[in-house]
């Protein structure tokens, strides 16, 4: 609601490293405002297509655009600033509260205004006041009100995922782009989880696409999916139409 949302296109992507092609034109595209999933056999590609669209990876070939922005040129922090944010398959966090944790989230939005306002200190303060606010209000969300003052190095791992899902969100994103975000996690937390990233979804209207292993929670969370095997997009469609694809049974009973 209320975003303005662009259509992710990945089209015809290959991506080598010595002696390995990585991905193998591959295309698909994320609708607005969808939760779209991307999976396969470890070593398909997943994290790859993820090191591309933040502009970690470089491609051989292809092309990446998120509305009219080419992306496959640009500096990681040039694609944060077009609204992608990322998590990572290892959790990435830095000493502090998870307040201190989110406020490093907002650093892409704050950074314009710094030099320009350093002279005028009310109107700093006043702006990170409405950071805090707003990092506050993205904690509750998240399911973390009541641990915001409270050191990261005491949170359970499940809890240090939302601390991670929660610093994606406060860079206001129009694009999530969720890296395995339930590994590690009970069943229970696997749901919760599962909860919260639809409801976010469902808040902010932002596009998702999420890596993850769960084939049940992929094909329970998710508006589409897109398969990749041997780094090649072997599959794509609704839950239901990939669940039964012989490519995609095949690819998994042979992995
Ligand atoms: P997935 O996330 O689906 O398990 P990855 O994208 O991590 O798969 O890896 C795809 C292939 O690319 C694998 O064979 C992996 O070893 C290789 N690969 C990934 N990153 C690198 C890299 N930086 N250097 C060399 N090979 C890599
Ligand atoms: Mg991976």
């Amino acid at each position: 609601a209320g975003i303005d949302v662009p259509e992710l296109r990945v089209h015809d992507v290959t991506v080598r490293f010595a002696g390995l092609t990585a991905l193998d034109g591959v295309s698909f595209t994320v609708a607005p405002g969808s939760i779209h999933a991307l999976v396969g056999p470890n070593g398909a590609g997943k994290s790859t297509t993820f090191n591309v669209l933040s502009g970690v990876y470089r491609v051989a070939s292809g092309s990446v655009r998120f509305g009219d922005a080419e992306l496959t040129a640009l500096a990681p922090h040039r694609i944060a600033a077009l609204g992608i944010a990322r998590t990572f398959q290892n959790i990435v966090l830095t000493r502090g509260t998870v307040a201190d944790n989110l406020m490093l989230g907002r650093h892409t939005l704050t950074r314009a205004g710094f030099l320009t306002s350093a002279l005028r200190l009310p109107h700093v303060r006043g702006e990170q006041r409405a950071h805090r606010e707003r990092v506050r209000e993205i904690a509750d969300f998240t399911g973390l009100g009541a641990r915001f003052d409270t050191p990261v190095s005491l949170l359970s791992y499940g809890e240090r995922k939302r601390v991670e899902l929660a610093r994606a969100l406060c860079m206001e994103p129009k694009l999530l782009l969720l890296d395995e975000p339930v590994a590690g996690l009970n069943t229970a937390e696997r749901a919760a989880m599962a909860r919260t990233v639809a409801s976010v979804r469902d808040a902010l209207g932002l596009s998702v696409l999420i890596v993850e292993h769960d084939m049940g929670l992929v094909m329970r969370m998710s508006d589409e999916v897109t398969v990749l095997d041997f780094g090649r997009r072997i599959s794509g469609g609704t839950p239901q139409q990939v669940q039964r694809d012989p490519a995609v049974i095949a690819a998994y009973l042979g992995g």
